[in-house]
């Protein structure tokens, strides 16, 4: 593989005219630019490479990079593509090629489980400052700004290049998808491969790769000035071949894509056939001008990699042999209580997991439980009639992969065994609710018939086409199903969903016991995740695993009132393996003072919590323990109050010192009487400012992502600059500074 480095250019570029040009600055530029030309004529083995790293959680990061790493090509470029985890198959160390680095970040600001060895590596304090003196990167990182650690698996990665000597050779990209990723995520795309061109051509000029250290103005460099350019006017190289060298720059295909049926108006036949009187109102499946009348960028067509055939099986499977054994255990679910009463709150459940017969379930308060839930069967059934495959459900599935495949590192996907049957994998491995990636609706485009249904998934995926994706796809949360459903001419193989589908994943569940009260037994509430009606969808519908843990349980649902459900029918096991998380956890030492923030289902951990101090205060009645403040916020008093008379018992007994509860809903004497958790944080601001600055103590949020956990950071920004007369930015330090210290933990979810 062709490797740039200063040595192996001189070789090429020993003698001739190309010495005289090393001696004034255009030369310098001239030189770099025949470096280039050079590179992107040679045979494929000596393009010149750089190097793909992805940590990917949800296959997000992962997708991107392959698509990079397939882009390559089209660049003149080879690309390495290795997930961070394979260590084996890239040396940091020693690489002299520019790494591009995807990352998304997962949890309160985790690394994904596949990049977690990387960054633990990349922190060791026995590395030098100059450890990746050699190395230029750059790096996207994918994060969503509902949570507080905004990309901070990208960020920390990020710092520890530089603290290790790295150079950035290209402006880091993060991507929010609160707001929709591809936002930043096309744009850093379009400029990336000049960047990475600019930066072999850096390395290839003087072999020690000094770029410049601030990348705004490198950046500036390469681009429109690029060496480039320049060459290209200088020796007067043909129109044609100019032409074929900039399509190799553009990082998008712009496939000028036009309107289907065009007529004057340049509408397309939908619009067109019943004018003057159509609407003119976009929909999921119709476009209005200037969209349904431009050219189109579109995505890059995903390569096929996959090939499925099946075999007839004699003997009907019919239960699911997970993966990862090891760690899965089927458990029956002991007990259902419903916690909530009426319509106007979401309904609450407790479930009780008999766990006594998995010993390696030890769980931790702090701790959950990953919970295996199939797809729905009518969708699974309906998407084998969609794919005309419905007599085939029974059949065992072979998947190898298709020996002309273009795709890089590609894969059989890990998460789909061997000769499962088709029901089955439909049922228990794909995502099949995913929310269409736009390289997916680009895959669609090619097993779509008519012309118009053809020319609207375009547009769905196009740059242009942006906010209609935004409007009509990624806001509602369409599915697959639903998308096939609004183009009745699109009939895709079953190979393409199981490349682009992500893998079903698991969905985790708090803690809400201590074995220390409930030996054996494993408690975890959730409230039902309900979403409305919207274009394309005609019925609302429930979340996947809340509805479905929902349906099983609803015949033998007791209240807490009824004390034993055994007139009920009997419950069924489920799939499920622990999930430790050792920062959200009570302190160590029971003497500090602890604030815990927890309203609706975000209390399940603080049950767990205070059990567990209840039992040990039972244990140790000589030992020392801090204060406790919960502060719990529902709806209404009487309907979703949970564990209220829990609550109240542990104040009873002294095991929670401060309960503060405040109702959404309920009419309220006065203004000043507190709504949400974040009211009543304010109103005892010395309390616990106190406890945070001066006692070492600690404070736990969690719940709701998207707007209880930034409020309470909000709060306790506004408290603690009013307690220490401090500035913003002074707050902000402050309160990163206990996050840094893991006195100020997040569990919480969107
Ligand atoms: P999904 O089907 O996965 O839907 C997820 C979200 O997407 C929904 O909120 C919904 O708004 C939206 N959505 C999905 N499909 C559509 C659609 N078609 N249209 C519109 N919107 C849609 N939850 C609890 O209740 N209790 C807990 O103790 C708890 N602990 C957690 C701990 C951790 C560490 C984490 C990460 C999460 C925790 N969660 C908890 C959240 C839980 O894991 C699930 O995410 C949640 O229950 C929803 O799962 P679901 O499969 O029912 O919803």
């Amino acid at each position: 593989m062709f490797d740039v480095t200063s040595a192996k250019c001189f070789h090429y570029y020993g003698s001739g005219p190309i010495r005289e040009a090393f001696s004034n600055q255009e030369g310098v530029s001239v030189l770099v630019c025949l470096l280039f030309i050079q590179v992107c004529c040679m045979p494929s083995e000596e393009k010149p490479r750089f190097v793909v790293l992805y940590g990917s959680q949800k296959g997000q990061a992962q997708s991107i990079a392959e698509g990079i790493a397939e882009e390559a090509e089209e660049h003149g470029l080879v690309a390495d593509l290795c997930c961070l985890n394979q260590s084996e198959k890239y040396n940091l160390d020693k690489e002299r090629a520019p790494v591009v680095f995807v990352v998304s970040t997962t949890g309160d600001g985790d690394p994904p489980d596949n990049a977690l060895q990387f960054v633990k590596r990349i922190k060791k304090r026995t590395l030098s400052p100059d450890h990746y003196k050699h190395l230029l990167y750059t790096l996207l990182a994918l994060g969503d700004t509902n949570y507080a650690n905004f990309c901070n698996c990208g960020k920390t990665i990020e710092r520890r290049l530089q603290e290790l000597g790295a150079k950035q050779f290209y402006q880091t990209g993060y991507a929010d998808d609160g707001v929709g990723l591809e936002l930043v995520i096309d744009p850093w795309l379009e400029g990336l491969w000049k960047a990475i061109k600019g930066a072999l051509s850096n390395m290839a000029f003087d072999g020690t790769t000094q770029l410049k250290e601030n990348v705004e103005d490198s950046a500036k460099d390469i681009p429109d000035s690029s060496p480039l350019d320049v060459q290209l006017k200088r020796l007067s190289i043909t129109d044609k071949q100019k032409s074929e060298l900039d399509s190799h720059a553009s990082p998008l295909k712009i496939a000028d894509v036009r309107p289907a049926s065009t007529g004057s108006t340049g509408l397309p036949s939908e619009s067109t056939s019943s004018a003057p009187h159509v609407s003119l109102v976009a929909s999921l499946q119709r476009s209005v001008p200037p969209l349904s009348e431009s050219s189109l960028n579109v995505p890059a067509l995903p390569s096929p990699f996959l090939q499925v055939t099946f075999q007839e099986a004699d003997v009907v499977e019919q239960t699911f042999e997970p993966l990862h054994r090891e760690t899965l255990h089927q458990v029956p679910i002991s007990k259902a209580v419903q916690l909530s009463k009426g319509d106007s709150v979401k309904t609450a459940i407790l479930l009780e997991l008999d766990i006594s017969g998995c010993p390696s379930m030890n769980y931790q308060p702090g701790d959950s439980l990953d919970i295996f839930c199939p797809n729905r069967a009518e969708e699974v059934d309906q998407l084998l009639h969609r794919l005309g495959l419905q007599s085939q459900q029974n059949h065992r599935v072979q998947i190898t992969l298709r020996e002309d495949t273009k795709k890089k590192g590609a894969q059989v996907p890990s998460h789909i065994p061997q000769s499962i049957s088709l029901l089955l994998l439909l049922t228990w491995c794909l995502e099949i609710r995913s929310v269409p990636k736009k390289a997916f609706l680009r895959a669609l485009v090619e097993h779509t018939s008519d012309t118009t249904q053809k020319r609207r998934l375009q547009e769905l995926c196009s740059k242009q086409g942006a906010a209609d994706y935004n409007l009509f796809v990624r806001d509602p949360s369409l599915s697959v199903l639903e998308l096939l459903a609004a183009f009745p001419s699109c009939s895709p193989p079953l190979s393409l969903l199981i490349e682009l589908l992500p893998k079903l994943q698991p969905r985790p569940y708090s803690a809400a016991s201590s074995l220390l009260r409930h030996p054996g037994k494993f408690h975890f509430v959730f409230s039902v995740v309900e979403f409305p009606a919207c274009s394309g969808r005609p019925t609302g519908g429930r979340g996947l695993c809340t509805g479905w843990l929902f349906d099983i349980v609803n015949p033998s649902l007791v209240f807490p009132v009824q004390t034993e459900a055994s007139s009920s029918p009997a419950l069924p096991k489920i799939h499920v393996s622990l999930r430790p998380n050792c920062s959200f956890r009570p302190p160590s030492d029971p003497s500090v003072p602890v604030i815990m923030i927890g309203p609706g289902t975000g209390v399940a951990p603080f049950i767990g919590f205070l059990q567990q101090r209840q039992e040990e205060r039972k244990e140790k009645p000589e030992a020392q323990f801090g204060e406790t403040w919960l502060f719990f916020g529902c709806r209404y008093r009487d309907r979703d109050y949970l564990f209220r008379e829990e609550l109240e018992n542990f104040v009873t007994s002294g095991t929670l010192n401060h309960l503060k509860v405040c109702f959404s809903r309920e009419d309220r004497k006065d203004e000043e009487e507190p709504r949400y958790v974040q009211h009543n944080l304010l109103l005892c601001r010395q309390r616990v400012t106190d406890i945070l600055l001066r006692q070492n103590g600690y404070i736990y949020v969690c719940g709701d992502a998207k707007n209880m956990a930034k409020d309470v950071n909000d709060t306790l920004l506004e408290m603690i600059k009013a307690e220490l007369q401090v500035d913003q930015l002074e707050a902000m330090k402050t309160l990163a500074g206990l996050r840094e210290e893991k006195r100020y933990l997040q569990d919480i979810w969107a």
